[in-house]
């Protein structure tokens, strides 16, 4: 179907009106404020979901062991920071911080990649 002049003509008039009053709104249209409104509770949700996920971090490096059920360790030595990196839990143990854990693993890394045991 082919459009005459002046249909043609009455369409790009009507398609002028709209981009005209569409660029007389306000600089935020509702649609752009839903947006940053979704945004900003999905940021916010974001957050809490970080957060829930920091905080079950820290559960499981409360409730780790740091070693397997058979009683190898997930540790593994990190030489250059000198510290026992949990392959778990992601828990750092330093002897400084907490030797007691730290030279328990240790032992153990040091008698199975050492000793063979
Ligand atoms: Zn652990």
């Amino acid at each position: 179907m082919e459009l005459t002049a002046s249909q043609l003509q009455e369409l790009i008039a009507t398609a002028v009106t709209a981009a005209v009053s569409e660029a007389k709104k306000p600089y935020i249209s509702d649609e752009q404020k839903r947006n940053i409104a979704d945004a900003q509770q999905a940021r916010k949700e974001q957050a809490g979901l970080h957060r829930q996920m920091v905080e079950e971090k820290i559960r499981q490096q409360k409730l780790c062991t740091h070693e397997h059920a058979r009683g190898d360790t997930h540790g593994v030595y990190v030489q250059n920071g000198n510290y026992i990196l949990c392959q778990k839990c992601q828990s750092v143990i330093r002897p400084e911080t907490d030797p007691q854990t730290f030279s328990k693993i240790f032992q153990k890394l040091h008698n199975s990649e050492f000793f063979g045991g």
